[in-house]
């Protein structure tokens, strides 16, 4: 015998619960029946919602068949009932059943009844379980909603034809239009390299490729291109469904430009320190080559020659090897930030320059500014004192060097300068000076070391330097930027 199945029986008379209940068992049903006859005993027996089955007489004294049933929908929606009647008329059939009352069955027709609860119980577990997969359904539909709409990457659900069906949050942040927009538009006016033309081809292709990753650039809503990864997989249901994720990868697009940037750079560093230390070891060698010549032969004059050249080229190899080492610190050694006005920082390198200056009776120009800068006090410091001393170094003969300090507003940045009225600098080598052991005159001192000194410095506060000049002994402006050693909030 399976499990007791709990029925409800609505009935004023005893022997027919009895006879019903009879039946039943006789029929090979194990139930366990409870009789109400009045509507508070219904109300009562309601709070149980473990019945499995209804069975109700239609007339019962003081209780209305139909406000019952209403009583019992309102309580237990799903819990069927079965009509138990003395005698039902057709058309009195046809509304109960509209009411939704399950079956009915005339008391003198009892042998009908097990197959009546048999099919209501049936029904009644099919209605569980589709409730029951509906709830689940609309549970991974949220599920699959709150993914796509908290996802990282954008979304698009498009049919073959290219329209959008659906779009997510993240997608309309990155493209800049809303999704009410989007859905009203097609894949050539978001995808940048496809015209209305392409569209179809582009599709077949995504069909054919099932599921498919590629780089592809997008338009936002106020024309600027970006780069988007995309990740597409064409699913075969309602006449083709496109699913398709998106990725601004632009900024991984920058950074790979920079890093391949930097690497050039790092590569060209490394050709120019292993080139320019070379020859002074060439210098080492060929004058070891001498020495040896020069001590066999006893030739004190020439030894002495050769040591001098020794000693040169090793000194150079040395100020080269100290230089680089200087650069290689900026940026990696950190010393602490302090709160400095540029007026301190000038009159500190003007004092260590003091020597120089006066020997060549330098003429130097001061702003009138109160600005003050935040940053590494002595690398500010190297800035200025690098490009006064080459303000100075590179002058020319027989002529005063007028230096201009200063400091203004350019197109909402602020722009430092060193201005000179020196020998100049060849337009052609206006960028090249700032490479690592650049110099424009083999013969002059130095190592070549000091813009790029500089520039280091300046990129590491956010800036950049460049140099201004008309040419050769038009004299020359070193203009550079610091944005993040600027103090905000200070009036310039
Ligand atoms: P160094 O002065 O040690 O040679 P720098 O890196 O400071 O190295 O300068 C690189 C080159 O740029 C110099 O050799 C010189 O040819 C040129 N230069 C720098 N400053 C000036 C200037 N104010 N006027 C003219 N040429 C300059």
């Amino acid at each position: 015998m399976g499990q007791t199945l709990k029925l409800l029986i609505i009935e004023d008379s005893q022997d027919d619960f009895l006879l019903v209940e009879r039946h039943l068992r006789q029929q090979g049903l194990n139930v366990s029946c409870s009789r109400v006859d009045s509507a508070e005993a219904l109300e009562r027996a309601l709070d149980d919602d473990d019945w499995n089955l209804v069975l109700s007489d239609f007339t019962v004294p003081g209780l209305d068949f139909k406000d019952s049933f209403s009583m019992i929908r309102s309580r237990l929606p799903d819990l069927p009932v079965i009509l138990v009647s003395g005698s039902v008329g057709e058309e009195q059939a046809v509304e109960l059943l509209k009411l939704g009352v399950h079956d009915f069955v005339l008391k003198d027709k009892l042998t009908r009844l097990v197959s009546a609860v048999q099919r209501s119980l049936k029904d009644k577990r099919e209605l569980e379980e589709r409730r029951r997969s509906e709830e689940l359904l609309r549970e991974s539909e949220e599920r699959y909603r709150t993914i796509l709409q908290t996802a990282m990457d954008g979304f698009w659900l498009m049919d073959t034809q290219g329209n959008l069906l659906e779009v997510n949050e993240t997608y309309c942040r990155m493209s800049g239009y809303n999704a009410q927009e989007l859905l009203a538009m097609r894949i050539n006016e978001l995808v940048a390299e496809i015209t209305s033309d392409d569209i179809s081809a582009r599709i077949k292709n995504l069909m054919e490729l099932v599921e498919g990753r590629y780089e592809s650039r997008h338009r936002r809503k106020d024309g600027n291109i970006y780069d988007v990864e995309v990740s597409s997989q064409y699913r075969p249901v309602e006449g083709g469904r496109l699913v398709i994720f998106l990725r601004d990868i632009t900024e991984r697009k920058q950074a790979e430009k920079e890093l391949h940037k930097k690497n050039a750079e790092i590569e060209q560093f490394i050709y120019t320190v292993s080139h320019d230390l070379r020859s002074p070891l060439v210098t080492v060698k060929t004058f070891m080559g001498y020495l040896e010549k020069d001590m066999v032969e006893n030739n004190q004059e020439q030894l002495a020659q050769d040591i001098k050249y020794i000693h040169g080229a090793a000194d150079k190899m040395k100020l080269l090897l100290d230089e680089l080492l200087e650069l290689s610190r900026i940026g990696r050694i950190e010393t602490p930030q302090v709160s400095v006005s540029l007026m301190e920082v000038l009159v500190e390198v003007l004092n260590d320059l003091a020597g120089i200056i006066t020997e060549h009776q330098t003429d130097i120009q001061l702003p009138d500014t109160d600005l003050m800068l935040f940053g590494d006090r002595s690398r500010l410091c190297q800035i200025w004192q690098n490009l006064i001393e080459n303000a100075i170094k590179y002058s020319r003969e027989n002529s005063i060097p007028r230096i201009e300090l200063g400091v203004c507003p350019v197109g909402g940045e602020t722009v430092f300068f060193v201005k000179d009225n020196g020998i100049g600098i060849d337009p052609h080598y206006q960028s090249r000076i700032f490479g690592i052991f650049e110099k424009l005159d083999p013969k002059s001192p130095g190592a070549g070391m000091g813009l790029s000194m500089v520039r280091r410095i300046v990129e590491k506060y956010g800036g950049r330097i460049w140099v201004e000049s008309e040419g050769i002994g038009k004299g020359s402006s070193f203009l550079f930027t610091l944005p993040q050693a600027l103090v905000p909030d200070v009036k310039q």
